[in-house]
């Protein structure tokens, strides 16, 4: 049992502790970092960058489907064992790596779990950490869905470490992450069913899209049922069978069951009580600059925050903003109006600013450029059926509100509009810009008109 002292001691190695700590540590903070689990947090050990390895062998699957006959011949497989091997050399290497930059920068790097023992102190094992700051980056775990038989779905962590791709696999819950494993899973051969309560997929998104996005999953051999009511998962010698009380005919079988019913801020056993931190069901409650009311020593960031958004993108943004915040005195806000984000099926799905539904009811005077891109080159040359495009424009400023874009190429193409979003660059300035062409982003130019 030893007792610390530093300046500022992160709960969690995630990405948004990763943006607060160095810094801090660079502008001469004491430092102290702590993790329950292998350094490095989901997005690079079990989100964005694992699923990224799985998705990119499934897209290239895909593409050459959809080049079938029209000049590929041969229809390529993915190779799943081969392809978690190579996933895992990248994961496996994460957390040596982040803890070693860490220490490099300065930092004390501590193991096991960490709870509030006063309001400024944590117990870390026989450990306590007294700091003047602390910041809870504790991120986030599947939500606890209540249905008897719950144990016998896979998390998203366990689709990521599939040995096999079972033959049939359902998905309960229509977000981005069922989407996308989705077409992974469809790629490799399973049947492929998701389950979603509301009346669509990927509520969030500009519904049009989404309709298209729907029609390209149906085309790939996914199934999409809507409106399906879930609460219970049963087990029935190898077959996993969900179904609802309510609607005893409807009931669906697979060999795996995919928890992708949405993620809750994962603040379990923090003692957040004896900290002095209020917490609700979206996280730690915190005010503009990421900081307790209750607690004016804690911030927090990411996932864990109660600030409206689940992303690396937005943590990383709040840690680094807390990170100023600690250092300069509360004068920073993160700023997510401009939020570009992709859902990586195929095609992708991407998206920045507001729906049209949205930007009317926020009173602006909007037109609404629309339309398909199968009869476009872009689409043609690669067989690519469903691509969509929705863009927002406003009347009189020519600003761009909103882009909701379906296609191959658009998970990047969206980073453009967001930064013409973000320096005030009108539609018809990007439009008389010059781009190398022709590319999936000189088509933006046609949506801008
Ligand atoms: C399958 C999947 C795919 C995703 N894909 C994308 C994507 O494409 N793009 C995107 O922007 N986002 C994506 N996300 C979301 C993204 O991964 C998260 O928003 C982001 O990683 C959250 O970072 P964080 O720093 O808040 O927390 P995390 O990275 O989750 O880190 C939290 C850390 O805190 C540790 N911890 C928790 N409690 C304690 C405790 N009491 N004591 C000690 N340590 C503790 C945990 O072990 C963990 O390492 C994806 C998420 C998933 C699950």
């Amino acid at each position: 049992m030893a007792d610390f002292r530093f300046d500022v001691a992160i709960i969690g190695t995630g990405t948004s502790a990763y943006q607060a700590a160095h810094p801090l540590a660079r502008a001469g903070k004491r430092v102290a970092v702590i993790d329950e689990r292998p350094y490095g947090g989901t997005c690079a050990m079990r989100g964005c960058q694992p699923k990224k390895f799985l998705v990119a062998a499934a897209e290239a699957v895909w593409a050459a489907r959809h080049l079938e006959g029209i000049g590929v011949a041969g229809s390529p497989r993915l190779d799943w064992e081969a392809l978690q091997r190579s996933k895992d050399a990248f994961v496996d290497a994460v957390p040596a790596r982040t803890e070693k930059g860490f220490r490099e920068a300065g930092m004390e790097t501590f193991h096991g779990h960490a709870r509030f023992v006063g309001p400024d102190v944590l117990a870390v094992g026989g450990d306590r950490i007294r700091a003047e700051t602390i910041v809870v980056a504790t991120g986030a775990r599947p939500r606890p869905l209540g249905t008897p038989g719950e144990e016998h779905l896979t998390t998203s962590d366990g689709f990521l470490d599939l040995p096999a791709m079972p033959d049939r696999v359902l998905f309960v819950g229509g977000g981005y992450i069922s989407m996308e494993f989705a077409f992974v899973a469809r790629a490799a051969g399973a049947e492929v069913t998701v389950l979603q309560k509301a009346a669509r997929v990927l509520t969030p998104f500009e519904p049009e899209i989404v309709d298209v996005l729907v029609e390209a999953a149906e085309d790939a051999g996914i199934r999409i049922v809507t409106g399906a009511c879930v609460d219970r998962v049963e087990r029935t010698g190898d077959r996993l069978v969900v179904g609802c009380e309510e609607e005893p005919d409807r009931r669906w079988e697979a060999d795996l069951v995919v928890h992708g019913a949405g993620r809750v801020p994962n603040l379990a056993g923090l003692d957040l009580e004896v900290g002095e931190v209020e917490a609700s069901p979206r996280g730690i409650v915190v005010d503009d600059h990421l900081r307790s009311p209750t607690n004016r020593r804690v911030y927090a960031i990411g996932d864990a925050a109660a600030t409206p958004y689940q992303l690396a993108t937005t943590g990383d943004l709040e840690g680094a903003i807390a990170a100023r915040n600690i250092l300069e005195g509360d004068r920073h806000v993160p700023d997510v109006f401009v939020l570009p984000t992709a859902v990586f099926t195929h095609p992708p799905l991407a998206s920045v600013g507001l729906t049209e539904a949205r930007a009317r009811e926020a009173g602006h005077d909007v037109r609404v450029n629309r339309g398909r891109m199968r009869t476009w080159p872009s689409s043609r040359r690669i067989g690519q059926t469903h691509g969509a495009f929705v863009v927002i424009l406003e009347n009189g400023t020519d600003r761009i509100l909103g882009a909701h874009l379906l296609g191959h190429g658009m998970d990047e193409a969206v980073n453009v509009l967001a930064l013409a979003m973000r320096q005030g660059v009108t539609a018809e300035e990007l439009r008389g810009g010059l781009w190398s062409y022709p590319t999936y982003v000189s088509d933006l130019k046609y949506m801008l008109g």
